[in-house]
This record gives structure tokens, C-alpha cells and sequence, in this order.
């Protein structure tokens, strides 16, 4: 880092260039701040498939950032669901490369230590600032809930046989995928990569630990074959392994002054692990929230309901019994549109997120209705 580097005082800094960290650094220079980013590796490419509900996206992403669109997704629990919402993979390689212009200035590095008004970097350096983000990501956080997933890339005539010639699959619960009834259940996901991809992925929603990666790949290879599917040794694959919850330590980063961002604050659903269309919608919450120091930020009220109710139903997923698993998202998917969206995208909706909690449980058998109220009074998971 040169010396003027060192010594300049940037408006805002910002640790860690995942999508969020560059959602932001992209809108807070477009609102005229002075930025510097910090991260390892800031030219690696995005290669995960990032995908999202259309609704979720921002108006200023260009039509281009998304790579694939599914008006009606289908979802199998017990029987069939259509979800009457369009759902989006982004293109990442648009994506990271719309973000990364105009986006301030990037230094190669890793952090040591955040202040409110600095970062040490591991070479000795440091970037101070008015304001410093902390953008890092959740990690891996072994001690943490995890989502994982084993994904092959195939053509679409083997994708249309895998998926029964539907458009996409959100979730596929049915076990043909050789687990056995007792174990922890994980589903198939399909979808659209482009017109000539589909990804086919066995997902581990939430697990604490998580099902490993050697498991999820021999279920979705079960799976394929018992639908007629053998992939071609040479597929493409996609590994996931994430905590879907911030690392302790980072949870109490806004009172020391920093100002996290991204799935680092807590805008990660833990119930789903999605958090990019969060990111960028909220990207400019925050920019103009660094700016003028006019709005709520981050955490209206509103976000502060809706946040500990999210994490109990992580802990009811956590804690369901196997055999719980589709009849409880049955009743998810037969929420009308508005409460599962309500659910699953509006982190400042406590009306609507309550609303679909309370017809879940009413609509649940004695046996899950009992595991949501453990749920609520108990922390632990079993
Ligand atoms: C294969 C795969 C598929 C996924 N699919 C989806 C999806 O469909 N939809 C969705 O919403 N999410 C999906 N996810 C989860 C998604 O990756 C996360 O939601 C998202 O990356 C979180 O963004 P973030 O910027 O908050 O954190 P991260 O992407 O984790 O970025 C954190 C950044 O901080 C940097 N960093 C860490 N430590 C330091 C340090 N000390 N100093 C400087 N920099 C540091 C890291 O290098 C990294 O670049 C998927 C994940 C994977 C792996």
C-alpha cells in the first residue's frame, strides 16, 4: 500500500469482497463517497450459482445480471406445489464484473484487526476511515448451522428426464434418493443455468453438523440413476459447504462501533441460506445510510421482530424429526404467495412473517406442532 494510501482517511472501508462487500462499495461510490476495499483474493471469479426471487432483485441490476428466469418453480413435499413466483440464477460473471466498476479503490490483503476507524492488514499496513464495514462472509463456522450441497452440471435432455420435464425444481423431497428413512433428509434442486446447463443439486437445507458432501454426492447420484440419469463423468460439479448463521464473535460488532455487512450482519435467511438479492437491495439502504445518517439503516425495528423469529425457525428445522421434513414444507407451500414470500424475502415484514407461522403451526400435525413449541422455549438443538 503506497504512503498516501496509508495516511488518506477514506469515507467508508470496507473488509471482504464477497457480493455484498462489492454490492456496497459499487453503491457507495455511485453516491459520490471515497471507498477502499480489502480482500485476499479480490480478482477471484464467482463461479457459485447464485440464484434468487425475481421480486428480491433491485432496480438499478442490469436485465443482463441474471442468467436464467422460471416463471412457476414446482416443489415436491408429500405430492406436487407450483410456487407462483418467478425465480432468477443470477449471472455471477455479469454480476461480479457490474459491481467491480466504479467501485472505489481495491487493495489485496487480509485483515487482522477492524476498529471503527481502521484496518490492519496482515502486512503491517492500514486503511483508516470514517466508517469501516465488515463484510467477511459467515465462513465455514463448524460450530455454526450449515447448509450443504453436492451439484452436477448436465444438458438439458438429462435434466428434463431428472426433473420429469419441469422448468425447475426448488426442492424435490421425494426419497429416491436411497437415505434411509431415519437419516436427515436432503432434496434435489434443479435449474436453468442457461439454455444449453441445468444444474441438478442433493441439498442439505440446514444441518448441525450438515450432511457431508460424500453423502449428499452418493444420494444425487441414486437419485439420477433411479430416474434413469448416469452423468457423464466429465460433468461439471458444484460444491457447498457455508454456515447459514454470523460467527459468534461477529455478532456483537455493531456495539463496538464496526458496521458489519452482507451475511457477516445477519442478512442471511438462516432457514434458507440465501442472502445475495438481501444484500444488494439492502447495499443501498446502507450507502445512504453512510452518507446522510438519515435512515434506520440496517435494523428498523421492524428487521429487529422479524430477525429472532427467523432464527427459531431455523431451530424448528433443525430439530424436526426426518420423517417431519415434507410434511412440514407441505404446509410451507401451501401458504398463499404473499405469506411464503413474506417468509422467505421481507426481513422487515413481522406482520406477514407471523401470519405465515401461525397458519404453519395450526396447519401442522400434534407431532411437528410439538417441535415448534420446543423450539420456541428451548435454545439448544437436540
Ligand atoms: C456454491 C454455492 C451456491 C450458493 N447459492 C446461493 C444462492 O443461490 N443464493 C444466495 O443468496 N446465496 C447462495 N450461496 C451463499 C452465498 O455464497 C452467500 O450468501 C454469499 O456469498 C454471502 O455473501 P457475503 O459477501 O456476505 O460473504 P462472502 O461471499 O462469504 O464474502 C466474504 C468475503 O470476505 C473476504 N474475507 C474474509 N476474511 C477476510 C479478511 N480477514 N480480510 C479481508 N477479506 C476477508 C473473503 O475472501 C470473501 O471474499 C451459495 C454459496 C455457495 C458456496
Amino acid at each position: 500500500m503506497t504512503t498516501s494510501a496509508r495516511s488518506y482517511v477514506w469515507d467508508v472501508a470496507i473488509v471482504g469482497l464477497g457480493p455484498a462487500g462489492r454490492a456496497l462499495a459499487h453503491r457507495c461510490t455511485a453516491l459520490g463517497l471515497s471507498v477502499a476495499s480489502v480482500d485476499p483474493l479480490p480478482q477471484r471469479s464467482w463461479t457459485a450459482t447464485y440464484a434468487a426471487w425475481e421480486d428480491e432483485l433491485p432496480d438499478w441490476l442490469p436485465r443482463d445480471a441474471v442468467a436464467s428466469r422460471v416463471a412457476r418453480p414446482v416443489v415436491w413435499t408429500r405430492r406436487r406445489h407450483t410456487i407462483a413466483r418467478t425465480y432468477c440464477v443470477l449471472n455471477a460473471p455479469v454480476l461480479q464484473s457490474m459491481l467491480t466498476k466504479d467501485s472505489g479503490t481495491v487493495f489485496t490483503g487480509r485483515a487482522v484487526s477492524l476498529s471503527p476507524t481502521c484496518v490492519h492488514l496482515t502486512d503491517g499496513s492500514a486503511l483508516k476511515a470514517r466508517v469501516v464495514v465488515d463484510a467477511r462472509g459467515t465462513g465455514a463456522g463448524a460450530d455454526l448451522a450449515q447448509q450443504t450441497a453436492y451439484g452436477v452440471v448436465v444438458e438439458p435432455d438429462l435434466a428434463a428426464r431428472a426433473l420429469a420435464g419441469e422448468d425447475a425444481v426448488f426442492m424435490d423431497w421425494r426419497r429416491d434418493n436411497g437415505a434411509p428413512t431415519s437419516a436427515a433428509p436432503s432434496f434435489l434442486y434443479g435449474v436453468p443455468l442457461a439454455r444449453d446447463k441445468y444444474l441438478l443439486e442433493e441439498t442439505c437445507l440446514v444441518g448441525h453438523p450438515p450432511i457431508p458432501l460424500s453423502v449428499l454426492t452418493s444420494r444425487l447420484h441414486h437419485r439420477l440413476r433411479a430416474r434413469g440419469v448416469v452423468v457423464p463423468p466429465d460433468s461439471q460439479v458444484e460444491r457447498v459447504r457455508f454456515a447459514v448463521e454470523p460467527p459468534h464473535q461477529a455478532r456483537n460488532s455493531c456495539s463496538s462501533g464496526l458496521v458489519p455487512f452482507g451475511s457477516r450482519a445477519g442478512l442471511m435467511h438462516p432457514g434458507t441460506g440465501f442472502s445475495v438479492a438481501t444484500s444488494l437491495e439492502y447495499a443501498d439502504v446502507l450507502a445512504r445510510h453512510l452518507r446522510d445518517g438519515s435512515a434506520e439503516g440496517l435494523w428498523p425495528w421492524r428487521a429487529r421482530v422479524v430477525h429472532p423469529l427467523r432464527s427459531l425457525g431455523l431451530r424448528v428445522l433443525l430439530n424436526l424429526e426426518p420423517e417431519q421434513v415434507p410434511e412440514f414444507f407441505e404446509h410451507f407451500f401451501d401458504l398463499p404467495i404473499r405469506l411464503q414470500t413474506a417468509y422467505l424475502s421481507d426481513r422487515a415484514n413481522p406482520r406477514g412473517m407471523l401470519s405465515a407461522m401461525r397458519k404453519m403451526f395450526l396447519a401442522s400435525s400434534s407431532d411437528i406442532r410439538r417441535e415448534i413449541l420446543t423450539s420456541a422455549f428451548r435454545r439448544e438443538i437436540r
